[in-house]
């Protein structure tokens, strides 16, 4: 022991070894949660000159805050904003960005407005993708968020009843997965930050419901889909929802655990 000491003390100085981050414990993250879902006191999103709300973003990573107008109570954004929710919604730490698809954007907005939150706040979006991983994150149609203000468990509830959608929730991590795709699917994960998922799918009979209502109110899913102007056709070649729910895109949250740990420092004002 003591020849160490003494070997190490005389060589060079050593370089410092990477930190490794420590686990925060069960009381820290509930206390995270807690303070990402608590709104800013006093504060109500933009609205624009038709005194309409408008999209706010806030990434909990960078801190950059994005608002933009709707064209309607549904959504619906500029290419122009469609490229600056783009850099808010890019990957974090290695910056790399990708198009969002429109109607992701248009899912967050219909979220943000039914809960009448002042913005939403992106855990993680963007996630360039990788080898053996695939995930709508990687498409550019995925976000894990938080509403301050509301329950996860509401956001979800609300999310599942629009089609069309996936909608993942980690009551470990706090924080919802909505994506856009061709037919929903909902789990719940109750892995925590750093810990391998554990994704259980959910709800199967109401997914495959409230797809249906979307295609009789004349919605349509994100491609690949082959419209068959039949809605009754396209029903009874859906595979029966009484078997486990088609699972979602491989690895969906795989890195989210990572990504929900945002750095203390920015500009949080929450
Ligand atoms: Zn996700």
């Amino acid at each position: 022991m003591l020849l160490t000491t003494v070997a190490v003390a005389a060589a060079p100085a050593p370089k410092p070894k990477p930190k490794t981050k420590p686990r925060a414990t069960a009381a820290q993250v509930g206390a995270r949660m807690r303070s990402w879902h608590a709104p800013t006191p006093n504060k109500t999103a933009p609205v624009d000159d038709d005194g309409r709300p408008m999209l706010a973003l806030y990434s909990l990573n960078t801190s950059d805050r994005l608002e933009v107008p709707a064209a309607g109570e549904r959504g619906g954004f500029s290419a122009r904003d469609l490229d600056r929710a783009a850099h808010v919604l890019r990957e974090p730490g290695s910056g790399c960005e990708h198009p969002m698809d429109p109607r992701l954007l248009d899912l967050a907005y219909r979220i943000q407005t039914f809960f009448r939150a002042q913005e939403v706040r992106i855990v993680s979006a963007y996630r360039a993708p990788r080898r053996h991983r695939k995930s709508n994150h990687g498409l550019g149609r995925a976000m894990d968020l938080i509403i301050p203000g509301a329950a996860d468990e509401e956001v979800a509830k609300f999310g599942r009843e629009l089609g069309f959608v996936g909608v993942g929730i980690y009551p470990s991590s706090g924080f919802v997965h909505v994506d856009v795709r061709a037919r929903s699917y909902f789990w719940v994960d109750r892995s925590g930050p750093g810990r391998r998922n554990r994704e259980r799918g959910i709800l199967g009979d109401l997914a495959a419901r409230s797809d249906s209502q979307a295609l009789t109110r004349g919605e349509h899913p994100t491609p690949p889909f082959a419209p068959l102007g039949d809605v009754d056709a396209w029903l009874r070649a859906r595979p029966s929802h009484a078997a486990p729910p088609m699972p979602p895109e491989e690895d969906e949250d795989d890195e989210a655990a990572d990504t929900a740990s945002p750095a203390p420092t920015g500009n949080a004002d929450f």
